[in-house]
């Protein structure tokens, strides 16, 4: 089968071919095409050495940063393409690279290194398939299958359990029975893995099409890196609005949220300091009172720890603590609102009550969900008719407020706070005669 492949990748393996190297396609392009995704990068392995290929490549722009692990990188057209030579490779200890990687003669030797059957398949340049581990099968069947014992590849990168997860969350595969169970006895290696590699997995696996399988099937997974998801996953909640226990109100809270890091860790942290808020009435109802405080700061703390930056992380834990709050849906209140938290944020707390919300009775929530839809249609108004919102859109400033005889200093600030209050109220309309008139009277 002929495939689309670019004039980049072409020359650098017509090239090498020319000098009597070997050169395939390898790795996720070959993976994307067979699945008939448009790959996002090229990577190239070739019995060349590096010098070797360096040499081939004279003239031509190249990076080296990857030479120590047999990669060189050259630009074709301003695009980088890494050209690797055949290797096998140590452990990872928990660093983005092998600790130290050997030079082999055979490409089935540099497929045999690789995590799964369908990221060990080579290319040439005619289509033909170099795939002895059966990826093509596997893709066919959307199946993720260790490449030789998964026990002992799990062993040897402990990150494997969370790439297993996941291309199996992107790209909606089964992981398969062997690979599995393996995935779920050696996730304690997950221990020994660098925060950023488990981090740059798991921003991915959320935005995943089955992400919510893969949170019903793995818990144990996400627990061994969060131990905080623990009393989620196991906790029962009697309580009227909710027909499902606390886990799968998450998991289905996760999949109602649109595919974006923040809101899915938003829904997946928003209940998680409810198992410490639990009490249970006269009537046997569960109350989980201050759940959303305590499931922010928790929710700061696991972001923290798995080293998310700090723009994800405290737009999560503001969402998180305020999942449960909700304006009445008038534009005084609305108004406020987008002051406090500015329009960004506050159309996400639109959306994760919404997801929220999905994740509870449907006969339930009906009303809360056509509320949240009018509370939006509010807010896009208020936007769109460019309402003051803010100090800065005020028709009267600092200067004014000082020539209307106020002492410069804090209090000027007061005053003008206090009829930005009156105007976001709509007791005043934002205008600057009656801003004037009104500054002595706030
Ligand atoms: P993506 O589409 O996310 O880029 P990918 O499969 O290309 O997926 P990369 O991290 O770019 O993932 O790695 C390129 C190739 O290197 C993989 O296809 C796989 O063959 C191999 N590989 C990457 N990481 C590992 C690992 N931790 N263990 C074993 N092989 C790996
Ligand atoms: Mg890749």
């Amino acid at each position: 089968m002929k495939f689309d492949i670019p004039a980049g990748a072409r020359h650098i393996l017509q090239t090498l071919n020319g000098a009597g190297f070997e050169a395939y396609l390898v790795g996720g392009c070959v993976r994307d095409l067979l699945r008939g995704v448009e790959p996002h990068d090229w990577d190239i392995c070739t019995s060349a050495l590096p010098e070797e290929t360096e040499g081939c490549f004279a003239g031509q722009r190249i990076i080296e940063t990857g030479l120590k692990h047999g990669t060189v990188t050259v630009l074709v057209e301003g695009e980088p393409y890494e050209i690797t030579t055949y290797r096998t490779e140590g452990p990872y200890s928990d660093s983005r690279r092998p600790d130290y990687v050997r030079f082999v003669p055979e490409l089935t030797e540099d497929l045999a290194r690789r995590d799964f059957t369908m990221n060990a398949i080579a290319m040439d340049l005619d289509g033909n398939l170099r795939d002895p581990f059966g990826g093509a099968d596997d893709i066919k069947a959307g199946l993720i299958r260790c490449v030789g014992k998964p026990d002992q590849r799990f062993q040897e990168d402990g990150l494997r359990v969370m790439r297993a997860l996941r291309f199996a969350a992107v790209f909606g595969y089964e992981i398969e029975k062997c690979t599995a169970r393996a995935v779920h006895e050696n996730r304690a290696m997950l221990d020994r893995v660098a925060a950023e590699r488990i981090n740059a997995e798991l921003r991915k696996l959320l935005v995943g099409q089955s992400i919510g399988d893969i949170l019903r099937q793995y818990p144990d997974v996400f627990c061994q890196f969060w131990p905080q998801l623990g009393p989620l996953v196991t906790l029962e909640q009697h309580n009227p609005w909710h027909c499902w226990g606390c886990w799968e109100h998450t998991i289905r809270a996760v999949e109602a949220a649109p595919a974006d890091v923040t809101l899915r860790l938003a829904m997946l942290l928003h209940d998680v300091g409810k198992p410490a808020c639990k009490s249970t009435d006269e009537q046997g109802i569960d109350h989980f009172y201050g759940h959303p405080a305590v499931s922010a700061q928790m929710a700061n703390e696991m972001l923290r720890a798995l080293k998310f930056d700090n723009k994800t992380r405290e737009r999560v834990a503001l969402l998180v603590e305020r999942h449960d709050a909700q304006p009445p849906p008038r534009s005084q209140v609305i108004r406020r609102w987008l002051n406090r938290l500015g329009p960004e944020a506050f159309f996400q707390l639109l959306e994760i009550k919404r997801a929220d919300s999905m994740g509870q009775d449907p006969e339930k929530v009906r009303d809360r969900l056509a509320e949240l839809d009018e509370i939006r249609a509010k807010a896009e108004q208020i936007l769109a008719e460019k309402q003051c919102l803010t100090l800065k859109d005020l028709a009267v400033d600092g200067r004014d407020v000082i020539a209307a005889g106020i002492e410069p200093g804090p209090e000027v600030g007061r005053v003008l706070n206090g009829l930005l209050e009156r105007v976001l109220n709509g007791e005043i309309p934002n205008e600057r005669k009656t801003l004037l008139a009104a500054i002595h009277k706030t």
